[in-house]
């Protein structure tokens, strides 16, 4: 009795030990099904981040996707933003142009830093066919020996899900967005003025649009060339992405020709918009390999006044005509001004 009472001590922290890696297992089970239902990058990394903290007590400071132009990161606390983007440029030889993406996070530029050490920083490299990055954190306990086996599993179905997603992101992205301005194309436009005139008249709600064009287009080209030219595409629009609302549609409408959708918005508002970013295209220039850039835009505005009628597409053609006409006007005013169509559509 004795002798059998003697083994069974020696074995108890084994039995403790393999109960606890058999929760564990259940835990992960659990975590990789959730992460499977995800149906967004950010919703994936958010449950990876629950499993590794709940699994292994491991706090996570970031999560990297290496992308074409930079990388992409999922990064929790901010406050250590300074030190670890650092660690970043130096990981993924991040050059002055590339860019990094917060997921997670809007940083104003007045934000509180806060230094930390990197001495206990761990790092798991993540290769998926679609996915390539890093994971850092940092442990907070002694960890069990199976620990490495453990976030192995976790990366590995992170990286499958996240692989899935960004092939299903990739798919979307083509059939609906502007490779050069990551604005809207011309084809997705349509079908979202569509369901937003039809919403209007629902909700009985204003409903605006702006169409502009860059003056003078050509003679940037010719004098520095197209890929200055293209560079001066993507600036201009980014000014404008950056003073929209949410719910707003930007659309490359042609070469350098845009168009915007404007929901629950009136003609004033809509002139107001237009009227800021003209004058923020007019005082921001662009800075190329070329030299300097300075351009000016051309607007068109036109408005939907409210109705309970159903929709129809002559509603979309009249606001499309209304606002490339005022559009043209502009020109032929001297260019580098807005114009409103006089009347609002009454449908
Ligand atoms: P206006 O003030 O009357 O609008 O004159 P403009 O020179 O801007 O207009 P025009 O229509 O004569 O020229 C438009 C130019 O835009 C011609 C075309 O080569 C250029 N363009 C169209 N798409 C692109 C593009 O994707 N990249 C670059 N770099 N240029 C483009
Ligand atoms: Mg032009
Ligand atoms: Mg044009």
């Amino acid at each position: 009795m004795k002798v059998e009472l003697t083994k069974l001590f020696q074995m108890l922290p084994f039995l403790f030990n393999a109960a606890i890696k058999n929760a564990d297992h259940k835990k992960l089970t659990r975590h990789i099904i959730n992460l499977n239902q995800q149906n967004s990058v950010q919703g994936i990394i958010n449950e990876m981040s629950v499993c590794l903290k709940e699994i292994l007590n491991y706090r996570l400071f970031a999560f990297v996707i290496q992308r074409e132009t930079g990388i992409d990161v999922w990064l929790d606390p901010r406050m250590y933003r300074k030190s670890l983007e650092s660690v970043f440029i130096q990981d993924f030889n991040l050059s002055g142009d590339s860019e990094i993406n917060y997921l997670n996070h809007t940083f104003q530029s007045d934000e509180k830093e806060h230094e930390f050490s990197l001495e206990n920083l761990v790092s798991y490299l993540l290769d998926e066919q679609k996915c390539q990055g890093k994971i850092y954190m940092l442990p907070n306990r002694n960890m069990p020996d199976y620990h490495d086996d453990i976030v192995g599993m976790i990366l590995k179905s992170t990286g499958i899900a996240l692989s899935k997603q960004i092939n299903i992101e990739h798919l979307t992205n083509a059939a609906t967005l502007d490779p050069l301005t990551g604005c809207y194309n011309r084809r997705e436009f349509e079908e979202q003025i569509r369901k937003n005139i039809a919403s209007a008249k629902r909700h009985q709600t204003p409903l605006s649009v702006f169409m502009f064009d860059i003056d003078h287009f050509k003679k940037v080209n010719d004098t520095y060339g197209h890929q200055a030219g293209d560079k001066v595409l993507q600036h201009v629009s980014n000014i404008v992405k950056k003073n929209i609302r949410t719910g707003d549609i930007l659309a490359r409408y042609g070469g350098e020709e845009f168009i915007a959708i404007l929901p629950s918005t009136g003609k004033k508002e809509a002139m107001e918009l237009s009227e800021r970013l003209r004058q923020q295209i007019e005082d921001q220039s662009i800075v190329t390999e070329s030299g300097e850039i300075w351009v000016t835009a051309s607007f068109g505005i036109s408005s939907l006044a409210s109705s309970n009628k159903q929709a129809d597409s002559a509603d979309m053609l009249k606001l499309i005509e209304d606002a490339d006409t005022m559009m043209y006007k502009a020109k032929l005013n001297g260019r580098n001004t807005i114009m409103p169509s006089l009347t609002e559509i009454q449908t």
